[in-house]
């Protein structure tokens, strides 16, 4: 399962912060996915439980931002809502945009104590 093994890295960093800062208790660990990452945010909720099993983020709560896709067309500059990293420009339907956001896939914070 792709979500298990990012799940599993995303752990990883926060546990090597969480330890770098001391931290007794994590009570949140927020995740940034982008719409085009190809992350499903559900199979990314069950893999963020299975992977945090044992550890210290074992309580904490798992919130994921989901980050629209964005994405500006090299042959006009249009900017548009990008849902799939394959779609055409709308404005003159150019392939290839350059993509702005939505492919993060990160640790975005994390509330210790
Ligand atoms: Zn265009």
């Amino acid at each position: 399962m792709h979500e298990f093994s990012i799940a599993v890295s995303m752990v990883d960093i926060a546990l090597e912060y969480a330890a770098k800062s001391n931290a007794e208790i994590v009570n949140e660990i927020e995740l940034e996915i982008g719409e085009l990452s190809g992350v499903v945010m559900d199979a990314m909720t069950m893999a963020m439980s299975a992977a945090t099993k044992g550890t210290l983020l074992e309580n904490a709560r798992v919130k994921i931002v989901e980050v629209p896709g964005k994405a500006r067309c090299r042959a006009c500059g249009h900017t548009f809502r990008i849902r799939n990293i394959f779609d055409p420009c709308p404005q003159c339907g150019g392939f290839n945009p350059e993509i702005i956001s939505g492919k993060e896939l990160r640790v975005k914070s994390l509330n210790i104590e």
